[in-house]
């Protein structure tokens, strides 16, 4: 197997590591590989699939489906799937992956590794919650585990692979009408009737897009998205474009934000519609873009993505009044309400309200990013690690109380630290308490 020194990122381009990166074809080939963190398609913004000076193994190639019981709907895949392809090959015949991130790019093992959650949380929990088997590498034998191997199995789901590279996964398919989406799309004009339509939201799959510059009475308006699949015809999805360079810094200037997310917002009458839409355009919106994190210029950009607890609205409001104050926000801000459902020591949701806000990568923005995280420590909230290239260890040690298990697990299954990333260094996750 070959190695191919490299400088990459995570999907937020403003960190980069290098290193060798090999990209094994068979499982067969990657257990003769020397032990080193797998990576997906570094669709996590920070530095979870980073290894600066050392080797990561890219899993893409890996990506056969292995098996599928179509009375019980549980399908084995090798983690290098993705979750996009999933549901493609998968809708037609009636099931669809449980658990859906914002892209279709993400694979299996990163689905796993961060314990994604999807447009359904508040229903159906995190996607770590519906697999029944995993099987993992460690040290060039392969094991499988099951949730009654407790520590270990929340451990390794939102672990950041760090007790193995995750080789297949077996996920309980969610039965669906067809691969076609109904789509109910109305405005909310201030925050709190945009909380109280979250809130009331009894659809399948519910989001909000928010529009993170608005200010005074209209803080906090944007449009919410309810979702139900169904079956019938509907036009071929939109043709995937490209951003092929780097744009200027001016592209994502406050101007053509704020006029972006004005006409954004308008684009939905004032009394809702419903509309009919292929399940792609509906889950992975940003995926006909290829490479938009290109409008972001070189120097990339971050996203803020917390979570604080249903009382603690009030402390989301303040935080999205100084980003709306700030002028930094781009169009892509979410709001959602989220459910209980976790299923590793590290994993993200808990039941609140969730806010995801990108911002250019510069120096005021990294310094309202540190307010804003300030912010969820105090409301007792947390931020998402797929995320994350900012926060400090201090942080995240107040925000993931199970830290401590995940460390006793992952100093068991890779003592020597050979599955050590830049983000578990940085924020010193694997450090002893
Ligand atoms: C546009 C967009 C929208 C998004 N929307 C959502 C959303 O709605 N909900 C949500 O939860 N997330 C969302 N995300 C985040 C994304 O789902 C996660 O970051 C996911 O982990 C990315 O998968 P990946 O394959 O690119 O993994 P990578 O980013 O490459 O890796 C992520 C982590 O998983 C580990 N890993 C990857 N593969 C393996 C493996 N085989 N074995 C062991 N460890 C492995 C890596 O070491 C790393 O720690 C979004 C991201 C984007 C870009």
């Amino acid at each position: 197997m070959t190695w191919k020194t490299d400088t990459y990122a995570g999907w937020g381009r403003a960190l980069t590591a290098t290193g060798d990166i090999a990209r094994p074809e068979r499982a067969s080939v990657l257990a003769k590989l020397p032990t080193a963190p797998a990576i997906g398609n570094r669709r996590s913004y920070g530095d979870a699939p980073l290894n600066d000076n050392g080797r990561v193994i890219d899993m893409t190639r890996l990506d056969r489906v292995l098996d599928f019981d179509a009375t019980s709907g549980i399908v084995t895949v090798e983690s290098g799937l993705t979750i996009g392809e999933l549901a493609r090959l998968f809708a037609p015949k009636g099931w669809l992956p449980p658990v859906m991130p914002g892209t279709g790019f993400a694979t299996i093992g990163g689905c796993v590794a961060m314990d994604v959650h999807g447009k359904n949380h508040h229903h159906i929990g995190s996607f770590g919650q519906h697999l029944s088997a995993i099987t993992l590498l460690q040290s060039g034998k392969q094991r499988r585990i099951t949730p009654k191997d407790t520590t270990l199995w929340q451990a390794t789901i939102g672990g950041l692979g760090q007790t193995g590279v995750i080789l297949s996964a077996a996920i309980q398919m969610l039965a669906c009408k067809g691969d076609v989406m109904m789509v109910t799309e109305r405005r909310a004009e201030g925050w709190d009737e945009h909380i109280a339509l979250l809130d009331a939201s009894q659809a399948t799959y519910t989001v909000g897009w928010i529009d993170a510059t608005a200010r005074g009475e209209a803080l906090g308006r944007g449009i919410l998205e309810e979702g139900e699949t169904g079956a019938g015809l509907v036009p071929k999805p939109k043709p995937s474009k490209s951003v092929p360079f780097n744009a200027p810094h001016f592209a994502l200037s406050k101007p053509i934000v704020r006029a972006f997310n004005a006409a954004y917002y308008r684009r939905v009458p004032a009394d809702g519609r419903t509309v009919v839409k292929p399940i792609q355009d509906f889950f992975f919106p940003l995926d006909r873009i290829h490479d938009w994190n290109r409008l972001y210029g070189k120097r990339g950009f971050h996203q803020f993505q917390c979570v604080v607890p249903l009382d603690q609205a009030g402390a989301l409001r303040g935080m999205l009044d100084k980003i709306a104050g700030s002028g930094l926000a781009s169009p892509l801000a979410v709001l959602k309400r989220m459910g209980e459902g976790r299923a590793g020591y590290l994993s993200f949701p808990m039941e609140g309200y969730t806010l995801a806000v990108d911002f250019p990568n510069r120096a005021a923005a990294r310094d309202l990013i540190g307010e804003l995280e300030d912010m969820t420590t105090s409301a007792g909230g947390r931020l998402y690690l797929a995320k994350d290239a900012l926060a400090t260890p201090e942080q995240m040690a107040a925000m993931y109380p199970e830290l401590p298990q995940w460390q006793k697990a992952v100093a068991k299954a890779d003592p020597k630290g050979t599955l050590a990333t830049d983000m578990t260094r940085r924020l010193q996750l694997r450090s002893a308490t």
